[in-house]
């Protein structure tokens, strides 16, 4: 078995470090598909910027991420509306919607090669109690006008040869599609340079200063001096510059993926078609399914308890083996709102994180907001999300 991400198993050739100062308007922190989604949308507009990145491109949590595309905060979409209301928690769920069509569509036009596929997402119920839940979303999902069927005990084998301990289903038209979140962002920062923009990896940050007007990013071998800071560090950003907000904490997450299955147990088991499978106990336990036979499992506390997981989903599935196994962090809070904006004391400093489970959306969707926050651009619906997620808790450059 691999301990590493599936993603990220292949040669691939990074980009040189900074070896020299440079002034430019804006930086970008960070080179996961926050700062990439942010890179890329500046990059319509303006070519003064340059990235840094410590590692590689996609080396964070996006590489280790499990390629889930889907809608929404990480919540489901009746727990938008307990948290926002309806008209924003619509809101928010719409702008997600609108963001993985916009990343569909560059996949297509970039012809980005990231496996992307659509899957249909199946919520199923972990024992009766929780029946109301699937209830609740079934009732919100319509309401939103989202095509979706519940599916009862007896018919859920039709789908799914699944625990009979799972009482009920919902399957919908979720906007759920899977994809290699690696190559994703490599493939549109390969994209980005040969616009002329420079983006540096192996370049660590060691320390950030602000004067009156400019921030000074030091590095081993340069220092970029810019107007404004985009700082993308996902989870690591507690560590490099501290954010005293107790509403977030760093939580470990861990991913397996299997060898490929025979053509025979998928069909049997009813997984030769691209799903999505969650259920009502923690919303992000989930199997799915993906190309070359194999399923790719997150959501429990420990490696094994993964492994464990695909059988108690599938009881008699065979002893199928693992390939890759990995862990890494992401910033969670209880009502899954991500912070993206302007920090509140330091001027020109934005930042995007807190994704709850959701960040390849999110991280894209913060990513396009911070671009539009820096460009002036912002508008009128982004300007509504903004004040949603605007950010309560200055960071403390370390
Ligand atoms: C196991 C697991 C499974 C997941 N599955 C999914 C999923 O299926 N769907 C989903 O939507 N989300 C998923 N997530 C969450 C998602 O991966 C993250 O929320 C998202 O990738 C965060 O992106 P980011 O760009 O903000 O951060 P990152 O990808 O972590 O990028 C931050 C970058 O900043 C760089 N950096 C840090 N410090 C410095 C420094 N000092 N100088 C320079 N660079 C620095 C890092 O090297 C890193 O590349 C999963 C997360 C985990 C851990």
């Amino acid at each position: 078995m691999i301990h590493n991400s599936c993603w990220l198993d292949y040669d691939y050739k990074s980009s040189k470090p900074l070896d020299e100062n440079i002034d430019t308007d804006i930086a970008i922190v960070g080179g996961g598909i926050t700062g990439i989604s942010a890179a890329y949308h500046l990059s319509n507009s303006t070519s003064d910027f340059v990235m840094l990145e410590g590692k590689s491109i996609a080396s964070g949590s996006t590489g280790h991420g499990a390629g889930s595309l889907v809608a929404g905060l990480g919540l489901d979409l009746w727990q938008h509306i307990k948290y926002f209301g309806r008209r924003d928690g619509f809101l928010i769920y719409s702008a997600t919607i609108d963001i993985i069509r916009e990343m569909e569509a560059l996949i297509k036009k970039d012809r980005l090669e990231c496996g992307l596929e659509k899957s249909h997402g199946y919520y199923v119920v972990w024992e009766e109690s929780q029946e109301n839940m699937l209830h609740k979303e079934f009732k919100a999902v319509k309401d939103y006008g989202i095509k979706a069927k519940l599916i009862h005990k007896e018919k859920i084998k039709d789908e799914l040869k699944i625990n009979p301990r799972f009482t009920e289903c919902l399957k919908y038209e979720y906007m759920s599609r899977v994809f290699d979140p690696a190559k994703f962002s490599r493939g549109l920062a390969r994209d980005i340079k040969k616009k002329g923009i420079r983006i540096y990896e192996n370049t660590n940050v060691i320390k950030i200063k602000k004067t009156k007007s400019h921030f000074k990013i030091e590095t081993k071998n340069g220092t970029v001096t810019s107007k404004k800071l985009l700082l993308t560090t996902g989870s690591y950003l507690i560590k490099e510059a501290e954010i005293e907000d107790k509403r977030y904490s760093k939580e470990p997450d861990h991913a397996i993926v299997t060898k490929p299955i025979p053509k025979s147990i998928l069909k049997e088991f009813k997984l030769d078609k691209p799903k999505l499978i969650w259920d009502t106990r923690i919303r992000y336990a989930f199997i799915r399914t993906m190309k070359d036979r194999i399923l790719i499992t997150g959501g429990e506390r420990t490696i094994n308890g993964l492994y464990e997981q695909l059988f108690h989903f599938f009881p008699g599935l065979p002893d199928v083996g693992v390939d890759y196994s990995w862990t890494c962090h992401e910033i969670w809070s209880e009502d899954a709102r991500p912070s993206i904006g302007e920090d509140p004391k330091l001027k020109g400093m934005y930042y995007s994180m807190g994704y709850t489970w959701h960040g390849m959306t999110l991280g894209f969707l913060g990513g396009k907001l911070l671009s539009e926050l820096c460009t002036n651009t912002v508008s009128s619906k982004s300007r509504h999300l903004l004040r949603l997620f605007k950010p309560k808790h200055e960071i403390k450059l370390v």
